[in-house]
């Protein structure tokens, strides 16, 4: 395909114009930690022709992620079981010492609300252009792997150190399509904990799929 095709695709169905990184800004690859042959034409047709969420990603510096990792397990799981697919629109490091270990009120199951730096995490990166922010912590005062609690009109989730290869991909299927926990262990959205998913790659139901695919954050080029 010539270059002026992807760079009219890039435009049209994503929204980024030149100077295009054809590594990230249409191959999706913002990490090391996740090595493989990635293929041009398979990709240039999921943006053409499949439906996406965009997602921002922010990591407070001091937290290490294996964020390729995670944005690769997450693509196969809703590729393959949903039709659909992310679109990771940006990576930042943002210094923030104090959101590293997060005081949370959230994620507790006494109901929502949004401790002071709940509030100073979820402002990051939203202006980056995606409706939906994934943060990489190390953790929270509740020992979370992971948590998609988020103040209103501002959706994300985040991810700590001990998340295991599926904490991402389910985090952001509790806020994409909102869905629960089931207690199928083969399912990404299994409530026992990701770390004890099996048969990998996890399933998402025909129900869970159409709930992602309707929400207001999924779009089509
Ligand atoms: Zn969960």
């Amino acid at each position: 395909m010539a270059t002026l095709s992807v760079r009219s695709l890039a435009s049209t169905c994503l929204n980024k114009s030149a100077p295009l990184s054809l590594r990230r800004d249409i191959l999706g690859v913002y990490g090391n930690d996740n090595p493989q042959n990635r293929s041009l034409k398979e990709r240039l047709n999921l943006i053409q022709n499949r439906p996406f969420v965009r997602l921002a990603l922010v990591t407070i510096q001091g937290a290490s992620p294996n964020l390729q990792r995670d944005l690769d397990n997450a693509n196969i799981v809703y590729q393959n079981e949903c039709n659909n697919w992310i679109y990771c629109v940006g990576s930042i490091t943002v210094n923030r010492p104090n959101l590293l270990v997060l005081d949370q009120d959230d994620c507790f199951g006494s109901g929502h609300s949004v401790s002071d730096e709940e509030d100073e995490l979820f402002d990051l990166g939203r202006d980056m252009g995606a409706d939906v922010v994934g943060y990489y912590i190390n953790t929270s005062n509740g020992g979370f792997a992971g948590c998609a609690a988020h103040p209103p009109g501002r959706r994300g989730y985040w991810s700590g150190s001990s998340a295991s290869p599926w904490t991402f991909g389910h985090e952001l299927g509790h806020v994409v399509g909102d869905n629960s926990h089931v207690s199928d262990s083969d399912n990404l959205m299994f409530g026992g904990g990701t770390i004890n998913i099996t048969n990998p790659p996890p399933d998402l139901t025909n129900s869970q799929c159409s709930r992602i695919n309707s929400d207001p954050d999924v779009e089509s080029c």
